[in-house]
């Protein structure tokens, strides 16, 4: 491990985690997290930290799975090109893929409308010693259905169900199932890429220009990227009312992939060690039965 390595890790342990947590009951302004933000770093400084963090992250995954008493659930939020997929692919590059797995949430199936919104989250849930991410998640529930109105009419909600209060009630809901979840084992981790409109603009530019990336550019992108505004009203009201002290939002600078997947890597690496996971222990005599087994195996000829 070279020094530079250690002085990030140093770094990174105690640079200001509050600086990108958005604070449970207050009201959250993304004018305050800043997008370029990179904890004073150099792409160049931090060679190699990300490896070193993607490794402890599988140590703790092993231990994660034997104790098969925890599940963490982590859940990716982002506009267009903020990176989510190299976050998957990076943080995801050294863990077992029998203890992980990743859903991608697209615009619901008739199946999946016939259904209350949480059903096909529920059903996606990791079970208990394995990492699981939503790419996309519920909150879209409270983004793209807040911003385009008339997907929420192809909800087949009942009419007292669709309210003005609507937002409030879904807020409160999806508060109720986080509290659920983490009280019965399944933690849960939620990152908002926080990329800036310029920054955007430059990745779309560059999946068009690009040949080799014009299959991740789709003009419903472009459109999306219209109502800016909206997306940003509706992420800072669902900051402020589902930030809580069991599932708090981390609101991740993502103007510079290196420093996202780094601090996304860290998070998760921060949750993992605070649960003080430990490889199961055996019983007196299954411990006395492993001893015979091995008795037999070293009299073989
Ligand atoms: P990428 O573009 O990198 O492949 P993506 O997550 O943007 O990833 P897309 O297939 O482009 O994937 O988009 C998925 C779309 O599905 C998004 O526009 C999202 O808003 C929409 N979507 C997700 N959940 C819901 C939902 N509950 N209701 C309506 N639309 C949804
Ligand atoms: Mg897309």
């Amino acid at each position: 491990m070279d020094t530079k390595t250690v002085e990030v890790k140093e770094f990174l342990a105690q640079f200001d985690a509050n600086a990108v947590i958005a604070q449970p009951g207050s009201k959250i302004k993304l004018k305050n997290f800043d997008p370029g933000y990179t904890a004073g770093l150099k792409k160049a400084d931090v060679e190699g930290a990300l490896q070193i963090g993607i490794d402890r992250l599988a140590y703790y995954q092993d231990i994660l799975y034997a104790q098969n008493t925890y599940a963490l659930l982590i859940v990716l939020q982002a506009m267009d090109a903020a990176g989510k997929d190299g976050v998957i692919k990076h943080v995801m590059s050294g863990l077992n893929p029998q203890g992980c797995q990743v859903f991608s949430f697209k615009a619901p199936s008739a199946e999946e409308l016939d259904h209350d919104y949480l059903w096909r989250s529920f059903k996606a849930l990791p079970e208990r010693g394995r990492i699981g991410i939503f790419n996309r998640s519920y909150y879209e529930e409270v983004l793209v259905v807040r911003v385009h109105p008339e997907i929420l009419e192809k909800q087949q909600l009942p009419p007292e169900a669709k309210g003005k209060k609507i937002w409030q009630q879904r807020f409160e809901e999806i508060n109720n199932f986080e509290k659920y979840l983490v009280d019965n084992g399944i933690l849960v981790l939620k990152f908002f890429l926080n990329v800036s409109k310029d920054e955007q603009k430059r990745r779309f530019l560059d999946r068009i220009d690009q040949p080799e990336k014009n299959w991740k550019f789709s003009t419903a992108d472009a459109k999306e990227r219209l109502l800016w505004d909206d997306y940003m009203y509706a992420y800072e009201d669902l900051f402020t009312h589902t930030s809580t002290e069991w599932a708090p939002w981390h609101i991740i600078p993502a103007d510079r992939k290196w420093f996202s997947r780094l601090t996304v890597a860290y998070f998760i690496h921060e949750k993992l060690k605070s649960l003080n996971l430990a490889y199961p222990t055996v019983s007196d005599a299954h411990r006395e039965e492993l001893l015979k087994v091995k008795a037999m195996l070293e009299s073989e000829s």
